[in-house]
């Protein structure tokens, strides 16, 4: 299937007081209709600023953006404000982290509702109350008809979120932005919004690209996954690639951190680049325990077929004459999350009391 968005060779560059920040370098994803791409890594990893991109929401300038970015044939990158303007919010919608930012005190859930319904489709005020109300419904929020009239502070951070997300669902969207949906919300809030995220994609098939620090909820849902550490791109492959055989060693650092099995997280070792001074070579190789000499003195390795043209990595031992096996080596049964444990997370998601639709009002 041909890919709906697709994003290749993407830079996006800040000027700063400090100098210039790289904050994507060389970034690709393509995106199908009714997948989950994940993208993933630790914060500055460049996740948010490849999600906000799609639709030039990086604010240029000080950003400067080059590559290509193609959504149903059309050349984002090359569109006019007037062109983006029928796409962002419309057939690409973003539901943010912090969903008391996306929700204007002063005006209650309907009247949101009702104006991002009436932006993108020419219907009544009530024709647009009704659809408000269905979808509070759709996403859960219990006696619609009488919380569309109540403000965001009346709403528990849950309810918001799930009302954020009812506001991107108004234009039937084909791609869901979803940054860090449920990182504000607890455990099985978290739960019952990404079972309602798979519903909705079920029921409308649309895509959506998640993006997410925490890879138990990368377990939970997605198809496809893509690791990105200080900008650039590590390891891309299915979910089962990434969890059953992790070829990255950033890969399997962020594994590590994964309590389980009885076993205690385990934390990465050093820190977090400077975004404004990256490391040369590899942007992983402080930090990483096979680096050998060329890492830090060549730039990062092309991403190389694992195994199959679908799982790369960028990693010198991918390369011509090197044995990868010696990333393994260290690797003991509990390093990978092998297919048992895949399935058991997302049927945590699935199942659980946590996967309820219902919501109440302490969410
Ligand atoms: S290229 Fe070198 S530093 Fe980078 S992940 Fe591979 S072994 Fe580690």
């Amino acid at each position: 299937m041909a890919p709906l968005l697709s994003v290749s060779d993407l830079s996006v560059t800040f000027d700063t007081d400090r100098g210039t920040v790289t904050a994507l370098d060389g970034f690709d994803v393509d995106v199908r209709r009714g997948e989950t791409v994940c993208l993933v890594g630790e914060s500055g990893s460049g996740k948010t600023v490849a999600c906000e991109s799609f639709t030039r929401l990086v604010p240029s300038p000080p950003a400067t953006l080059d590559g290509t970015i193609r959504f149903d044939g059309q050349d984002l990158l090359a569109a006019s404000e007037r062109e983006l303007r029928s796409v962002r919010g419309n057939r690409i919608a973003h539901v943010f982290q912090n969903p008391q930012g996306a929700l204007d005190p002063v005006y209650t859930i309907g009247q949101q509702l009702v104006e991002s319904i009436r932006i993108h489709r020419d219907v009544s005020r009530s024709d647009a109350r009704r659809r408000a109300v269905r979808l509070l419904d759709r996403v859960g929020i219990p006696n619609p008809a009488e919380r569309v009239d109540e403000y965001p502070h009346e709403f528990s951070g849950g309810m918001k979120q799930r009302a954020v997300i009812a506001m991107a669902l108004a234009s039937d969207p084909d791609v869901l932005v979803a940054d860090e949906p449920t990182t504000a919300v607890d455990v099985t809030t978290q739960a019952g919004i990404l079972r309602l995220l798979q519903d909705l994609q079920d029921e409308h098939g649309m895509a959506i690209v998640f993006v997410t620090h925490d890879l138990g909820v990368v377990a939970q849902i997605a198809d496809r996954v893509v690791v990105l550490y200080a900008g650039k791109v590590m390891e891309r492959g299915d979910v089962v690639d990434i969890f059953d055989r992790p070829a990255h060693p950033y890969t399997r650092a962020l594994l590590d951190c994964l309590p389980r099995r009885g076993r205690d997280s385990k934390p990465i070792d050093g820190s977090f680049p400077d975004p404004t001074d990256p490391p040369s070579g590899c942007r992983f190789h402080p930090r990483c325990p096979h680096a050998v000499e060329e890492c830090s003195t060549d730039g990062q390795p092309p991403l190389e077929a694992v195994d199959g043209e679908d799982h790369t990595a960028s990693c010198v031992y991918y390369g011509d004459g090197r044995d990868p096996s010696v990333l393994r080596e260290d690797a003991s049964e509990s390093d990978t999350m092998d297919g048992a444990d895949l399935d058991g997370e997302r049927d945590a998601g699935s199942t659980g009391e946590a996967s309820s639709l219902g919501v109440s009002d302490d969410e």
